[in-house]
């Protein structure tokens, strides 16, 4: 009878010495690319690195191209495409793995820098779906470029190094927020007061100048007078940069079993390391192997470096050109005969808050990879749904490969819902699921991933690629 039964239970309970120590050392490698990865500019050129290690050369390093060439394109440093040319006809279509590389945080406003009382202070606006109280009273740094007048970029990283100042949120203290406690969760903390401290030392006055040219913030001034020290800029280049605040903690091991994984980032960078660890290692599959980080996917996935952009299938078009075999419409019957695991995560069962899942159709952490028919909200809306078809393949492959998967939604019906990259790739013909690692928190500046769930599904994107 129990045969009949499907079963869900904790992948560690057959886990064995050996085993446990490939999980925990490809967890110490996720973590050592996280802390240096914090931004989609930090993973696109982290990740090229380890690909160009591994043999990928610059798609216009190539005249011409044949099976088992590695290709990487880099669209704007925020956007990357790494490809495997496969044995058999590209025509017969891609196996494409996409995950993406932003996460959500504070952005800096393009005139940031004001001064109120003795503080200086950046403004921000905040980036993605953030409960704004979880970013107030914690370690914050700042990474970005400033691109001055001429070109020139100036890289910036400051907070995350034990000899580097941090940044902070102020809130105020519990004595006197009767009235703040009194507020809704969503309205105690508002986004304009979403300002980071990052100074309080005023400029001398300096008798010489004349009365009228005097700045009156001379706080800001002072720290104006650093920045141009430090990166030679003025308070004009900021509107030319892209300035991102980000959690100064570091990905750490979690648990007295050293079970799981804290770390800012992990939607999606959980996906994007697993998925670039299992490309990385692929020689030579039969099916062309695509892997693909893109970027703005929790602002809704618009703009040039987003992947409703164009800038996949012209990668795509001259992959096609450089195989020597293009011609009309060739794209549009590749996409068509694609299959695609849309790499992101799912919103793991957290115990404490369990209420808000179906408990026979969750994510749990430490039960595997998990794969979601569909997302959406509110009666499957703005779903890309995936096929019975499909599904049946995939499953055949994870149970082939003795990946240990599991089947869920996000959350109960009516509870709330997202959505991922899926849709836009199911638009152009290609059959794609949601596939990815549970995680608790998500989207607060400290996520949990379980260390099991991460190599399981290093393992079952390998095993996907080589299909
Ligand atoms: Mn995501
Ligand atoms: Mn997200």
């Amino acid at each position: 009878m129990s045969e009949l039964l499907s079963k869900n239970k904790s992948g560690w309970e057959n886990v064995d010495d050996e085993t446990k120590t490939n999980i925990f050392n490809f967890a110490d490698d996720y973590m050592s690319f996280l802390n240096i990865s914090k931004t989609e500019r930090e993973i696109v050129s982290n990740a090229t690195l380890l690909a160009k290690e591994k043999g990928f050369k610059s798609l216009d390093e190539y005249s011409e191209l044949h099976p088992g060439d590695k290709v990487y394109y880099v669209n704007r440093n925020k956007n990357l495409y790494l490809a495997i040319i496969g044995q058999d006809d590209i025509e017969a279509g891609l196996n494409i793995i996409g995950a993406h590389a932003d996460s959500p945080r504070l952005d800096l406003k393009p005139n940031p820098l004001y001064q109120n009382g003795d503080f200086a202070y950046l403004n921000t606006h905040y980036y993605g779906g953030i409960k704004k109280y979880q970013w107030i009273t914690i370690p914050l740094s700042i990474h970005g470029v400033i691109v001055k007048e001429n070109g020139e970029k100036i890289n910036v990283s400051i907070g995350e190094s034990d000899n580097e100042p941090v940044f902070v949120i102020t809130d105020l203290l519990p004595h006197l927020a009767k009235a703040q406690q009194q507020k809704k969760l969503s309205e105690a903390i508002e986004a304009e007061k979403l300002d980071v401290v990052v100074g309080n030392i005023p400029q001398k006055e300096d008798d010489s100048s004349d009365e009228k040219d005097k700045c009156p913030d001379k706080i800001k001034e002072n720290i104006m007078k650093l920045l141009n020290k430090k990166y030679g800029i003025t308070e004009e280049d900021f509107i030319s940069s892209e300035l991102e605040v980000v959690p100064a903690f570091k990905a750490r091991t979690l648990g007295f079993d050293e079970s799981l994984v804290a770390a800012y980032g992990q939607d999606d960078k959980v996906c994007v390391y697993s998925s670039l660890r299992a490309i990385l290692n692929i020689e030579n599959p039969k099916r062309t192997a695509i892997c693909l980080f893109s970027d703005k996917e929790e602002i809704g996935s618009m703009g040039n470096t987003g992947m409703q952009s164009h800038v996949f299938d012209t990668f795509v078009s001259e992959l096609l050109n450089k195989l020597r075999i293009n011609r009309p419409n060739l794209l549009d019957k590749v996409f068509c005969n694609s299959k695609m695991l849309s790499a992101d995560v799912d919103a793991g069962v957290d115990p404490l808050y369990q209420d808000v899942n179906d408990l026979g159709n969750a994510g749990f952490i430490g039960h595997g990879i998990a794969v979601n028919k569909y997302t959406g909200a509110g009666g499957k809306y703005d779903s890309s749904d995936a096929n019975a078809e499909y599904i049946a393949f995939i499953r055949s492959i994870f149970n082939q490969n003795n990946i240990k998967y599991q089947l869920s939604e996000l959350g109960k019906v009516d509870a709330g819902g997202g959505g991922t990259i899926a849709y836009i790739l199911a638009n152009k013909g290609v059959d794609v699921i949601d596939c990815g690692i549970p995680v608790l928190s998500m989207h607060s500046p400290y996520e949990v991933t379980s260390k099991f769930d991460i190599y399981e599904a290093y393992k079952a994107y390998q095993a996907f690629f080589n299909n």
